[in-house]
């Protein structure tokens, strides 16, 4: 017998699983989770930093943080299981007026969508959030007291499983491997059936309707798919002849030994000179920069010669942080799934019908899932959304020329 279902979902990432319990929790229960690995978060979610902020600096990130800092704050709550969200800060720290001006425009914009409590700091405020911070060349910086960390494996499993409690499928260790896709067929104006001559001709918009996904278990007849492949959604776009501009980037973490040289609390810091940016993980501090000579590609080795790039960054701007010791083979890196203007797609494909796009989040796919996940459920069971005007992040804002530029990407 065909298995069916109203909704695959390829992928059980954060992504997956967010999409997964915005369906299940508005009666759409009758959905399948297609996962190729044989655990979830094998994919980015388990490589994250697991960083929340509303310090973004368009509309439209600030609207999809809003909903999900507040999702976060009431997860364990609603969802059922903890997402151990922490709001322990995000500090910016500017080094030159650019850099501060920069803030200032953010700040206000942040307010004006009604993320009200973004502070400016002084010099002496920042050296008070971390007093082993160098400080001579800060010029100011903001601070948001609600960002802060949550912990990505589990707010994935609290999804995932108060999904499968409602009766969700999750199908671990299969691929999908195909996306059935029947042309969709339109009668030219004029022909007529007696005229012996087909005047059947395929249209272009939409191209097709989907009907189905090979996967290593055999065929699954679905109307609806969501691809939730993170980093391989273009490949999987691709399966049904659809073009996605998501490229994957690799990014590396270099968490210290056990460091007592930092307060036990304190708030991510970002360094807007070099980007390095560090927050305490446990015992220890886990440092991140984002090395500009990374080029795209599907690259999940670790780099040892990264340490030392990372150490003189932490070094410059906490003194201390030279005495840290670091073991490489505790560092790990993952993908980004960046697209060309740092903004999630989601939304219809533009000639497929019944594909839907939740890709492509450029290093913020944490922090949102729970706004991407609420946007794509509603977009398919109602066909809007009122947490964001969602026809911003559709893919045909390429085609289309309106690109959202993202320029607080860390
Ligand atoms: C080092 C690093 C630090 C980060 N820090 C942060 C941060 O601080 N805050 C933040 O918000 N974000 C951060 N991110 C980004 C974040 O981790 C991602 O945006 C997010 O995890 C994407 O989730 P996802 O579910 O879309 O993708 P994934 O977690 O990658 O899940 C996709 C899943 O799809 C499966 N899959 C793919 N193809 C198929 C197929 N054909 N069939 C079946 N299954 C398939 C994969 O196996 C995978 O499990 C970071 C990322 C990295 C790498």
């Amino acid at each position: 017998m065909t298995e069916t279902a109203d909704v695959v979902i390829i992928g059980s990432g954060i992504v997956g699983s967010s999409v997964a319990y915005h369906l299940a929790e508005q009666g759409c229960t009758n959905v399948l989770v297609i996962e190729r690995e044989a655990h979830q978060g094998k994919g980015s979610t388990g490589k994250s930093m697991g960083g929340v902020r509303a310090q973004f600096s368009t509309a439209v990130n600030i609207q999809m943080s809003r909903y999900s800092i507040d999702f976060f704050s009431r997860f364990d709550e609603v969802v059922g299981h903890p997402a151990d969200y922490r709001p322990h800060g995000y500090l910016f720290c500017a080094t030159n007026e650019r850099h501060l001006e920069y803030l200032k425009a953010n700040q206000e914009r942040q307010t004006s969508m009604g993320v009200k409590n973004v502070e400016l700091v002084s010099r002496e405020e920042i050296a008070k959030f971390v007093p082993q911070l160098r400080v001579d060349d800060i010029v100011g910086g903001t601070f948001c007291p609600t960002d802060g960390f949550v912990d990505p494996h589990s707010v994935m499993m609290g999804f995932m499983l108060n999904a499968r409690a409602r009766g969700v499928r999750l199908w671990l260790d299969t691929a999908v491997t195909g996306i059935d896709v029947e042309p969709t067929l339109t009668r030219t104006a004029g022909a007529s059936p007696a005229s012996g001559v087909s005047d059947i001709q395929p249209s272009h918009h939409p191209t097709g309707r989907l009907t189905g996904v090979m996967t290593t278990r055999g065929f699954v007849s679905t109307p609806i798919v969501v691809n939730a492949a993170g980093p391989w959604a273009a490949e999987v776009a691709l399966m049904a002849g659809a073009e996605l501009p998501v490229e994957p980037l690799r990014r590396q973490l270099v968490p210290t030994e056990p460091f007592d040289g930092l307060p036990q609390r304190f708030p991510m810091v970002i360094d807007m000179s070099t980007g390095f940016h560090f927050r305490r993980e446990g015992k220890g501090i886990l440092l991140a920069w984002n090395d500009p000579e990374e080029t795209s590609g599907f690259k999940t080795d670790f780099d040892p010669s990264f340490v030392e790039k990372i150490l003189t960054h932490a070094a410059y701007r906490v003194p201390a942080l030279a005495e840290a010791e670091v073991n490489p083979r505790r560092a790990w890196a993952g993908l980004y799934e960046m697209t060309p203007d740092h903004h999630a797609i989601i939304g219809r494909a533009p000639n497929i019908e019944g594909l839907y796009f939740a890709n492509g989040f450029s290093g913020h796919g944490v922090m949102h899932s729970p706004a991407s996940g609420r946007i794509t459920a509603d977009l398919i069971l109602h066909g809007c959304s009122n947490v964001i005007d969602a026809s911003q992040l559709s893919v045909d804002r390429f085609a289309e020329g309106r690109l959202l530029d993202e320029t607080a990407v860390l």
